[in-house]
């Protein structure tokens, strides 16, 4: 298994255009097969769980950068916030508060994406356009200095309906635009849409990703979540 992971990204990355990076996604998996992807050129790594991130945070090269991407408690976020490289999963006004307040303790600005609710089924985490624009619109969120917003994060529906993909990551395009011309039309840092994983990362690059999430057509199918 492990001598295929190279080629897996070789394969992947043929299909990149230049604009969209590969967030290799590593949860589960163990630190040789993200050094193998690492020895093939590959920096950022994509977690979902605080306690693997930092695990493999110590463990592992420190020019890795670490993707955190699953849902993130608010009292959990001090023990990345020395290293995170970027939060695709942030979605409420607690969860930044205590973001830019471990960042300052740790005297850095830590990268973020809002993870907008885009799947038509019933998903717990994400927000709502209208939820993101409240958000914006604070007082307090324009006084956070340890914050930086580099765009959007959103997953589609698991189906096989392309066309329901299809118009869901366009929805998260769609937005991205809105909230950027709104928003955050002087800052070209504002600049990322987080979408696409193994089986619709190609609908997303249609669609306008530019940063896509793969993990097992990475490093194989997952045993567990
Ligand atoms: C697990 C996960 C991925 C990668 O999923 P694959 O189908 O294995 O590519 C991408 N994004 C998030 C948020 C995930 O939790």
């Amino acid at each position: 298994m492990a001598q295929n992971i190279t080629h897996n990204l070789k394969n992947i990355k043929k299909k990149l255009p230049d604009h969209v990076n590969l967030v290799a996604v590593s949860k589960t998996k163990p630190a040789d097969a993200i050094l193998e992807a690492y020895h093939s050129e590959q920096f950022d790594f994509g977690e979902n769980k605080v306690q693997e991130l930092v695990y493999k945070y110590e463990t592992l090269p420190k020019d890795i950068r670490w993707h955190m991407i699953g849902h993130l408690q608010t009292n959990k976020v001090k023990y990345i916030a020395s290293f995170v490289y970027l939060i695709h999963s942030v979605d409420s006004i607690r969860l930044l508060r205590a973001i830019d307040s471990e960042a300052e303790k740790n005297n850095r600005v830590i990268n973020i994406l809002f993870q907008l609710k885009i799947a038509s089924e019933d998903t717990k985490f994400g927000l709502s356009k209208q939820q993101l624009i409240d958000l914006l619109e604070l007082d307090e969120f324009k006084k956070f200095e340890h914050i930086k917003v580099l765009g959007l994060m959103g997953m589609a529906t698991f189906t096989d309906e392309i066309h329901t993909i299809k118009s869901e990551f366009g929805y998260l395009k769609k937005t991205f635009e809105e909230i950027k011309s709104r928003y955050f039309n002087d800052d070209p840092e504002f600049s990322e849409i987080s979408m696409g994983m193994s089986d619709d990362y190609l609908i997303a690059i249609e669609e306008g990703s530019t940063l896509v999430r793969v993990g097992s057509n990475i490093f194989g199918e997952r045993n567990y979540v």
